[in-house]
């Protein structure tokens, strides 16, 4: 283990982290619910295959969607059970095939079979198999991304979890350092590179202290502020390597993944156990018992909710994902899946309440702006329909980290209108 000192990208912005709500509670087990709703598009890519029939008994652990081309992931059964339905279902985040599953609570297990752990190839196909993809929010299969023909000589694991509020990795990285590691581990020997870096912001001096009592493994601290986890950003705070626009980190030698990635990775690997559930934060002053919660795959938001003590009477905004980056939704109807790194619900002391107002040339927007992007810009040239003259200034750059609405004195929704840009831009170019 060694540990260098703090680091940090240029730009970001300052955002209260809201993380005294869980950051000291442990990991609970949420029980598995009757019903368990899994989608067949959880991840960046083409839905897998639903692989079950109604009325079939299946097992925790077992397939019921596999993955189709390349760029896709294999789904398993949370819970034993009978398949009830498989369905389309529309919820505020996607239209998806569902495949329903009553739970039979006998919990019985149809996991892989062992792997031998020193086979390169071996491990990749336990990650591709297993269902594997970034668990920090995006759901890109974490196989397709091992398979890059640079040569990788940094592992990097992002333990920055920036965003306010989310509590879930770093409460992993205190409760199960181990595991992440050795997770990590497998992973850099697929790649061939034992070169383990890990970044934790600062304000989570345990799990810092947690990871570094680990053998094998580089610790960079790094300096709180958002968007300290996005992958560019985390990859010059810790290697000081820039990627180039449209560039892979590959292009750099460094693959990024996030705590849990690394952790159901080890899982997978050691245990032959696949992706069925992960953990999430549940938060926000409008709940009433905020947790970390080890969560099924499928499990209603509604029940997760209801787990957490209910909404409180003053709630205003419920959030999945963190607040800076995550998706509103306008009821409680949808159900866990991999991605899902926490609910929130807000109270309105939480959430801005203000009109936006005609933009006053601050350009504070351009100045917290971590890719250098002139969001005042994109916003002006999207509002009048001059798409490629808002790409002039970066549209296609814009990561959607939502710094640039989150410093807007005017409190105007530039990532709502860069996205939008984005949209038309992809359509015209289709
Ligand atoms: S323009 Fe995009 S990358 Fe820049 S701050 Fe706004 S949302 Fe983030
Ligand atoms: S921060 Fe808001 S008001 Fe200031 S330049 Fe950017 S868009 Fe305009």
């Amino acid at each position: 283990m060694s540990i260098t000192k703090r680091a940090t990208f240029l730009r970001g912005v300052h955002v209260p982290d809201n993380k005294y709500l869980t950051n000291t509670k442990p990991i609970e087990v949420m029980p598995a619910p009757k019903l368990v709703f899994i989608s067949m598009s959880q991840h960046i890519g083409k839905p897998s295959s639903v692989v079950v029939n109604v009325g079939d008994r299946v097992k925790k652990g077992q397939l019921i969607g596999e993955e189709v081309g390349f760029i896709s992931a294999s789904v398993y059964a949370s819970v034993s059970g009978t398949v009830k339905e498989i369905k389309s279902i529309k919820t505020p985040l996607n239209t998806a095939t569902y495949v329903v599953i009553e739970n039979d609570g006998l919990e019985e297990e149809e996991f892989l079979p062992p792997i031998d752990k020193n086979d390169r190839q071996a491990i990749l196909d336990r990650i591709r198999i297993a269902g594997m993809v970034g668990l920090g929010g995006a759901g890109f299969p974490t196989y397709v991304k091992m398979a890059t023909e640079e040569k990788i000589d940094v592992i990097l694991i992002n333990g920055a979890e920036c965003e306010p509020y989310l509590t879930c990795d770093h409460r992993m990285m205190v409760e199960r350092p181990e595991g992440v590691v050795l997770g990590a581990k497998y992973i850099g020997k697929a790649l061939n590179c034992d070169n383990i870096v890990i970044g934790i912001e600062e304000n989570k001096p345990d799990a810092i202290k947690a990871i570094s009592q680990i053998e094998g493994v580089t610790v960079v601290p790094l300096k709180k502020k958002y968007p300290q986890g996005s992958e560019k950003q985390l990859i010059y705070a810790c290697t000081k390597r820039k990627v180039a626009p449209g560039k892979l980190p590959a292009s750099q030698g460094v693959c990024v993944f996030n705590v849990q990635t690394a952790y159901q990775s080890f899982e997978a690997i050691e245990k032959n156990k696949p992706l069925y559930e992960r953990v999430m934060t549940v938060s926000g002053k409008g709940i009433e018992n905020p947790k970390n919660i080890l969560v099924r795959n499928g499990t209603p938001y509604q029940d997760i909710l209801e787990y957490c003590g209910g909404l409180k009477d003053d709630a205003v905004k419920l959030i999945a994902g963190g607040p800076m980056m995550g998706k509103i939704l306008p009821s409680p109807q949808g159900y866990a899946k991999k991605t899902d790194s926490g609910l929130l619900v807000l109270d309105k002391t939480e959430v801005c309440l203000e009109e936006p107002s005609p933009c006053i040339n601050c350009g504070r927007c351009a100045k917290a702006c971590p890719m250098h992007l002139m969001p005042m810009y994109i916003d002006l040239f999207t509002k009048t329909g001059n798409y490629e003259r808002a790409n002039s200034y970066g549209a296609m750059n814009c990561f959607e980290c939502g710094t640039c609405s989150y410093v807007c004195p005017a409190k105007r929704d530039l990532v709502g209108s860069i996205q939008y840009c984005k949209r038309k831009l992809r359509e015209t170019r289709s």
